[in-house]
């Protein structure tokens, strides 16, 4: 039955064995997802299952998982592991917190505080701004919305949409922002997409010309979105410029940086955000650039009466001590709240503000790695550019989507391709700070290695 030491034995066993397979087999074991119940018993019955054959079975399923924290991982925006943030998400689990009230969470009400303050600083945020920790970046951007939409209407709260809505984002923005246009009643058709130049960005230029067109209309521009590491090139829109537009038509301006906002810690690439302090709302994923484990998405507001007014509600049976400032949960989307801060804070508190920088720095100097491997190497195309850890290519003649899938299926490395205009590539992503240079060297060579030996590819 439950016993909690030896639960935490039998954990530590596990991970150690965990630890050792993946040194071992750096790739998992792939099972066929038609012969997954086949392969592995997930089934659950009426009898318990103890000791040893618990045991067994759990260490089967770690190691036929996915491994997302070895060397060969590339798949997608995060990977990796700091050990330090997972110490914390362990302790959160072990504490088991809720974060809606001071009374629940005590000193965790603090850490989430502490790390929404120092990040609204580091963004240049005044003194009104404060944030909170949703569930991931949709949900970030998703409460963006609805701030943005309260803003332009504050009836709208009460009675829903008067007149259309219109939202802003570019072509090569995260999907989730089609889906909150629904749930946020503005609906897909009112997004507009303004193209993107040939790097990526958001040509502002169009942007304003479409905001002139729809008020023109009649309707009611009311949101833009801009991306700060757009999810396959990992390109910055021009906030500066896009801000000018903004102001000008009075219109909230959110920043998505769950992939790359985390250049706020790095002196070096924060410029790749220049004029984000004049955004009316920010996000970032500390789950993707700072490798903390899954979830760990803030979101900043420049002025937090939006996100007490958006989110706040009253309920005698929750609120029964202390004030707003310490229940969190008059400013977050669901009411119990998982404890996503800690783990970042045991990371943040561990390594430093300036641990931080190099974390993020390493995976731009991973990029710039792969970066010159394939500048130099003519069986390379490359469609990526400066400051981007997202590395995109193509090698000799073989096809991406089939090569992609073949060196999955082969347990050679796992990484995924994308699509920008007409071309689709593979996309390498150095998101694993704890990758090092002979890593990215290392994938090149094993990906020729795997081409030179399947002639079919190449054919
Ligand atoms: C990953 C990503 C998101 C979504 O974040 P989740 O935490 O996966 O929901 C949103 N926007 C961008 C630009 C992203 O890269």
């Amino acid at each position: 039955m439950s016993n909690i030491n030896s639960d935490l034995a039998l954990f530590n066993e596990l991970v150690e064995a965990l630890i050792i397979e993946e040194e071992k087999n750096p790739v998992a074991k792939r099972i066929d997802s038609s012969k997954l119940y086949e392969t592995i018993d997930l089934s659950l019955n009426n009898g318990a299952m103890i000791d040893d054959d618990f045991k067994s079975l759990l260490r089967d399923v770690l190691v036929s998982t996915p491994k997302t924290a070895t060397n060969l991982f590339f798949n997608q925006l995060f990977g990796g592991r700091q050990s330090k943030a997972i110490l914390g998400d362990l302790l959160a689990v072990m504490l088991n917190n809720s974060m809606y009230t001071y009374k629940v969470a005590g000193p965790q009400v603090g850490i989430e505080q502490e790390i929404i303050r120092q990040s609204c600083d580091l963004i240049g945020y005044g003194s009104k701004s404060n944030g909170t920790f949703p569930t991931g970046g949709s949900m970030s951007n998703y409460m963006a919305l609805v701030m943005g939409r309260d803003a332009k209407d504050p009836s709208c709260r009460l009675n829903g949409m008067s007149k259309p809505m219109i939202i802003y984002t570019s072509k090569e923005s995260h999907y989730s922002t089609a889906k909150n246009a629904s749930f946020a009643g503005i609906g897909r058709n009112n997004i507009r997409y303004i193209i993107a130049d040939s790097k990526g960005s958001m040509i502002p230029e169009k942007l304003e010309e479409q905001i002139l067109d729809d008020i023109d209309k009649g309707f009611i521009p009311t949101y833009v979105n801009a991306t700060a590491g757009t999810t396959v090139l990992g390109a910055f829109d021009p906030i500066d410029k896009i801000a000018d537009i903004t102001e000008k038509y009075k219109i909230w301006l959110h920043v998505d940086g769950a992939y790359c906002g985390s250049v706020i810690f790095s002196e070096k690439y924060k410029h790749l955000i220049k004029g984000v302090e004049r955004s009316d709302s920010f996000s970032y994923n500390a789950h993707k650039m700072l490798g903390t484990p899954l979830t760990c998405s803030i979101i900043l507001v420049n002025d937090k009466k939006q996100l007490h007014d958006s989110f706040s509600n009253d309920a005698d049976y929750l609120y029964q001590t202390d004030g707003d400032d310490f229940n969190l949960g008059k400013t977050s989307f669901q009411c119990g709240r998982r404890n996503d801060a800690l783990k970042f804070w045991t990371l943040w508190k561990s390594v430093g503000t300036n641990g931080l920088k190099e974390i993020v720095e390493q995976q731009f100097d991973l990029a710039n790695v792969a970066l010159e491997y394939i500048r130099s190497n003519p069986d390379y195309t490359l469609y990526s550019f400066d400051n981007s850890i997202s590395i995109c290519f193509n090698y000799k003649n073989v096809d991406p989507m089939v090569l992609c899938t073949a060196l999955y299926e082969h347990q050679i490395t796992v990484v995924g391709f994308g699509s920008f205009e007409a071309d689709t590539f593979i996309r390498l992503v150095t998101i694993n700070a704890n990758n090092e240079k002979e890593d990215i060297l290392n994938f090149f060579k094993v990906l020729e290695g795997f081409v030179k030996k399947t002639p079919s590819l190449t054919k």
